[in-house]
């Protein structure tokens, strides 16, 4: 196989490394700290660790953290700019009520939790407990979430309460629960460099996780495979490329399989030790004959012939995914199809091996254990007597207050306030009226509740224009908590700055929400975020993500963060500067400890192109600068310069080419839904019968279909069918 270059370009000197941390002696002497303060990145997953310059009350400046195990001193332009949003002129200074003209207007906090909890107290009066529903995020520290989580649902009654995760890692969640018995995610970011084979499926790592791209640029010696339809930052430097069709992604896992058993490339001792479903697994792809999936796929018989030759016994293959797999209407089959190759082949829970999701958000994975909203408190199951018992227990709480069932996941409740029987909702820093798929329809059911809450930094994002009341919150730096990263990886949050005027901590919101409901008695130990971490380690207690061990936020700040698990027995020892991976010793949280293969057969995705609308739209992450609906990144001057500020549409250029299209052209891309106007730019970097927008407008979804995956419920963004228009010159 011919060695391609590594990735060595603008984006890489993008990833500027502070050498040696902070250097005093360079610095003007009006802008050398006082004090600096560590705090990991509210951005991605990541969870790379940034040192804030602090001098008298003000954050000025920052520098990436040298030495944090996860960064070292770089971090990716939105790290460096983490300090723009808190400034912005349109932060928040007061709460909102909407007037009787329908204006939003300043109102006292005393104003507007009354008029919340008055509100939803009334709804659920007349219409039930099921009639309220609470959105929280992955984006506030785990001791928040938690806070929300046990005041909405024991505290307010609420049974429906899901996160914005769900539009990013709940297909992950689930795939993790059947295979390994918990959502675990094995691995930790050390694999990248000990891997022989490195394969990311649905992943444009170079610019949605660019301090991870730094760890594979830095094995030169992997072979690295990217299975992506299109041509990405990350694939156009791939030893490998497989430029599927999009969403055939399962065909292929399932004929790469096929062919490993047939060249008894197993590792049979692994797999009758520690697995369970083997010969279903086997039947299953049988029907995956390589010409299948040459036809299907796309991919040509040499490409598939070199891939599975970089599964050869003795290579340490680690295969990585992000929402490519995870937002599809086939995900979970998807990813079971991935972590099933790794378990075929005995490559988990070994150095530079894993079948390893990587988180979006920064606290997804605190907001997948401790959100409690479609699981109870520490990964555990509403549905479960034992489990709410101990829940009870933990919490010296009525286990009568704990719902006896799993919450609506988002979809369903939007379809709830559809129906009608949802009426009152409560969104937590997510902007749902921009990222949720078919957004049209969604604004105009926001319009129908009879009351909207919505808690967030900023007035002017698009969610806030249907609120009701608007709850003004601190950002991240002007509070602390922890979050929980994609390796597992416990790490703090600190308060550098002050919350403008009267906006308060999402924390402050949560308790003075208590208060006015009635139920602050139950909160009496969670009076601070480092006194909830403590009550979260006891949840976390005897469970996989057990981290009672840990000896509070100093010793996390001494250590650079705490992966789970670290249980009781381990406080007080050293800390391995070394990552941990799970599953070493070949047993799983399934209750006979295998792991288990789960098959499924393909299933087409529901929209199809066809006359009226031939191409199928793929949609993703725009840059590095870029951050889902950029609430904060456009609040940078420097990471506006670094994004295109206005809709482009990738285009093949023989699509363009009979539609009439040249590079540059006004154009627009419409689907059974809606349209958006954008500027086309004709690129061989998708292909022919796709096109690509990238998901940081609010037009774009509102050209997405909603189709959800049957098993994670999480929406289908990488897949609809449109057309897409010359516009004539001055047309709108
Ligand atoms: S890679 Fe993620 S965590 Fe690291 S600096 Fe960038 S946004 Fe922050």
């Amino acid at each position: 196989m011919t060695r391609l270059r590594r990735f060595d370009g603008p984006l890489t000197r993008m990833l500027a490394r502070a050498p040696g941390g902070f250097g005093l002696g360079q610095v003007p002497k009006d802008l050398v700290p006082e004090r600096v303060v560590a705090s990991v990145c509210g951005f991605c997953s990541t969870g790379c660790c940034l040192d804030i310059h602090i001098k008298g009350e003000r954050a000025m400046n920052l520098t990436p953290t040298a030495g944090y195990p996860v960064n070292d001193g770089a971090a990716c332009p939105k790290g460096w700019e983490s300090l723009a949003p808190l400034g912005a002129p349109d932060r928040l200074t007061s709460p909102l009520i909407r007037n009787r003209h329908g204006e939003l207007e300043p109102a006292s906090w005393e104003q507007a939790i009354a008029r919340m909890t008055e509100g939803f107290k009334a709804i659920a009066a007349r219409h039930g407990p099921e009639s309220v529903a609470f959105l929280s995020t992955g984006q506030i520290v785990t001791e928040e979430m938690a806070l929300l989580g046990a005041l909405a649902k024991f505290g307010m009654g609420m049974l429906h309460g899901d996160g914005n995760t769900r539009q990013c890692m709940a297909t992950s969640v689930a795939a993790h629960k059947r295979a390994f018995g918990f959502d675990a995610p094995p691995y930790t970011y050390d694999d990248f460099e000990y891997s022989d084979t490195i394969v990311l499926i649905g992943s444009n790592l170079a610019i949605a996780h660019p301090i991870l791209w730094e760890r594979v640029s830095r094995n030169r010696d992997a072979a690295l495979v990217v299975i992506d339809p299109r041509c990405t930052e990350t694939a156009s430097v791939a030893d490998l490329h497989l430029q599927i069709r999009p969403k055939t992604d399962l065909v292929l896992l399932a004929g790469v399989a096929r062919e490993l058993i047939a060249r008894g490339w197993v590792d049979w001792r692994f797999v009758e030790a520690h697995t369970a479903g083997f010969p279903e697994l086997r039947q299953h792809v049988e029907a995956f004959r390589v010409e299948r999936v040459v036809d299907e796929t796309g991919v040509d018989r040499q490409q598939f012939d070199q891939f599975v030759d970089l599964f050869a016994p003795g290579r340490s293959v680690s295969l990585w995914w992000t929402m490519g797999v995870n937002q599809g209407h086939d995900a979970v089959a998807t990813a079971n199809g991935i972590i099933n190759l790794a378990l075929l082949t005995g490559n988990i829970g070994r150095p530079g091996t894993g079948a390893n999701s990587i988180t979006g958000q920064c606290n997804a994975m605190g907001s997948r254990l401790f959100s409690n909203t479609t699981n109870l408190f520490g990964g555990r199951d509403f549905a479960d007597p034992k489990d709410r018992a101990e829940v009870a227990t933990l919490l010296d709480i009525d286990v009568d207050r704990i719902p006896d069932r799993p919450s609506y996941a988002y979809d369903q409740i939007i379809e709830g306030i559809h129906r009608g029987t949802i009426r009152g909702l409560w969104i937590i820093a997510t902007n749902s009226a921009h990222s949720w798929i078919n957004n049209s329809e969604l604004r105009s059911l926001l319009d129908r509740l009879e009351l909207l809450v919505v808690q967030d930094l900023f007035g002017t994002t698009e969610t806030v224009a249907h609120a009701d009341v608007v709850l003004a919150a601190a950002g991240w730096g002007e509070k602390e908590g922890t979050f929980i990263n994609s390796e597992r990886r416990i790490g703090v949050v600190r308060r550098v700055a002050a919350p403008p005027v009267d906006a308060k901590s999402d924390f402050e919101i949560f308790r003075l929400v208590a208060q006015a409901w009635g139920c602050a008695d139950m909160f009496r130990e969670w009076t601070s975020p480092e006194a909830v971490f403590g009550i979260l380690q006891r949840l976390s207690e005897g469970q996989p993500c057990d981290f009672s061990g840990i000896d509070g936020y100093a010793q996390l700040e001494r250590v650079g963060g705490i992966q789970w698990p670290w249980p009781a027995e381990r406080r007080g020892q050293d800390v391995p500067r070394v990552g941990r991976r799970l599953f070493g010793d070949g047993q799983f949280f399934t209750p006979d400890g295998r792991a288990r293969f789960v098959v499924s057969d393909p299933v087409p995705p529901p929209e199809r192109p066809d006359d009226r609308y031939p191409l199928v739209l793929l949609t993703g992450r725009g840059s590095a600068a870029d951050w889902h609906t950029r609430t904060r990144t456009s609040k940078s001057a420097t990471l506006r310069a670094l994004t295109c500020r206005e809709p482009v549409v990738d285009v093949h250029p023989n699509d363009a080419r009979c539609r009439g299209i040249d590079d540059g052209d006004q154009v627009r891309v419409v689907s059974r839904r809606g349209v958006m106007r954008a500027t086309a730019h004709l690129t061989p970097n998708v292909g022919e019968g796709q096109v690509f927008v990238s998901m940081h407008h609010a037009e774009t979804n509102r050209l997405t279909f909603p189709a959800f995956d049957p098993v994670s419920r999480q929406p289908a963004y990488k897949y609809a069918a449109v057309e897409v228009e010359r516009l004539r010159p001055g047309a709108g």
